[in-house]
């Protein structure tokens, strides 16, 4: 995602912070100072309810991360790969690569960022139960308390994308053995959830609350949008019909024929399973580098080699296009020296296409969990 920032390393998880964030962020800041500390605890100043919202906002993330956070560390529990967080308008998105090992470890980790706001709310609201504390205290703990349980009463609404609706999911999926069939009936009680949201919100801006309307009517319409890409997802034609974008990594990371390969080297993560980064230059596409150039290269060399010494060109370059069929481009990925594949859209990048990725498509039987795997 190009509007995602990194924000560093938790847990040894990366995560990232979406610009939708900063907006809410002084949304949230601006309605607790002026409105929700003044009521709460009248009295204070000016500056105590500006400082106050400052924190409670900050908390209020905090909370979101640490939820997600209980999401990722179960799933790393259970074996997956955590490619990381991403916080954005909406709360958080814990994204995994591959599929749920099992019903019973997707339950599990559905269960674990509700378990953590539980923790959160209980201890937001005891602390706000001591006595004699400050005013200010009090407020910021006892509204991170209240936000906190409505975090955790809204993400245990059994409706597909939220972690409600995927512990019904991994339920129905015990039970019958069929996750397609589990996923679209746990997506349809995520539509049906998502149109009441979208009712309602009308509703209340035709009531004149315009604000708290066009906020539940976006809610609506990002659950029902989630829902259906859910149920798609596992819906989805078989692999034989699949085409190239369905599959490739789009904004795929890459690098330049002047960057050394101690730079390159640095561009690889925990968790990424490429073999080859495309190579660009002021926008176009010059080949693929194969990271087994790394290899061949003593590390005391890397730092002035170039990855355009290295670089696969031309033919020996593999390159689809994003309308080829899947069955098309493992042939042509057969002979190729790497198993990675330059996805062009005209001359333009489109993404990089892994045999990883597309073996993951072809296992019988098993679903990709879908991206992403879990909500907020
Ligand atoms: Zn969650």
């Amino acid at each position: 995602m190009r509007s995602t920032y990194r924000l560093g390393r938790v847990a040894g998880i990366e995560v990232g912070l979406n610009w939708s964030v900063l907006g809410l962020l002084a949304l949230l800041m601006w309605t607790l100072a002026t409105g929700i500390f003044p009521t709460t605890n009248p009295g204070l100043g000016d500056n105590t309810h500006f400082a106050m919202a400052v924190v409670a906002s900050l908390g209020f993330f905090a909370s979101i991360l640490l939820h997600e956070l209980g999401h990722a560390l179960q799933a790393r529990r259970e074996g997956m790969q955590i490619e990381g967080i991403t916080l954005w308008l909406f709360g958080g998105v814990a994204r995994f690569a591959g599929m749920f090992p099992s019903a019973g470890a997707e339950f599990r980790i559905a269960a674990a960022g509700p378990a953590v706001s539980a923790l959160l709310a209980g201890g937001f609201v005891g602390a706000a139960l001591v006595p004699g504390i400050p005013s200010a205290v009090d407020g910021v703990s006892s509204w991170l308390g209240f936000i906190n349980l409505a975090l955790l009463i809204f993400n245990l609404i059994p409706a597909l994308p939220l972690d409600g609706g995927r512990m019904l999911r991994a339920a129905l999926w015990a039970r019958s053995g069929d996750l397609t069939k589990a996923t679209v009936r746990a997506a349809g009680t995520g539509r049906f959830l998502a149109m009441g949201l979208i009712g309602l919100g009308v509703v209340m801006i035709v009531m004149g609350d315009g604000f708290s309307g066009i906020w539940l009517a976006f809610i609506g319409w990002f659950v029902l949008q989630a829902a259906g890409a859910e149920a798609r997802y596992v819906q989805g034609p078989g692999p034989g019909a699949m085409r190239v974008r369905d599959m490739m990594t789009t904004d795929p990371l890459t690098t330049s024929p002047g960057a050394t390969l101690e730079e390159v080297a640095a561009l690889g993560r925990d968790g990424d399973r490429y073999d080859a980064y495309p190579v660009t230059e002021d926008g176009r596409v010059l080949g693929l580098l194969p990271l087994r150039a790394l290899q061949q290269v003593p590390r005391d060399e890397w730092a002035h080699r170039r990855a355009g010494e290295f670089t696969l060109e031309g033919p020996d370059a593999p390159a689809v296009t994003i309308e080829d069929t899947l069955a098309g481009a493992l042939a042509a990925l057969q002979a190729a020296p790497v198993q990675s594949a330059l996805v062009l859209d005209g001359d333009r990048l489109a993404g990089l296409l892994r045999v990883a990725d597309i073996e993951d498509a072809l296992l019988p039987g098993t679903g990709r969990a879908p991206t992403p795997a879990s909500g907020g």
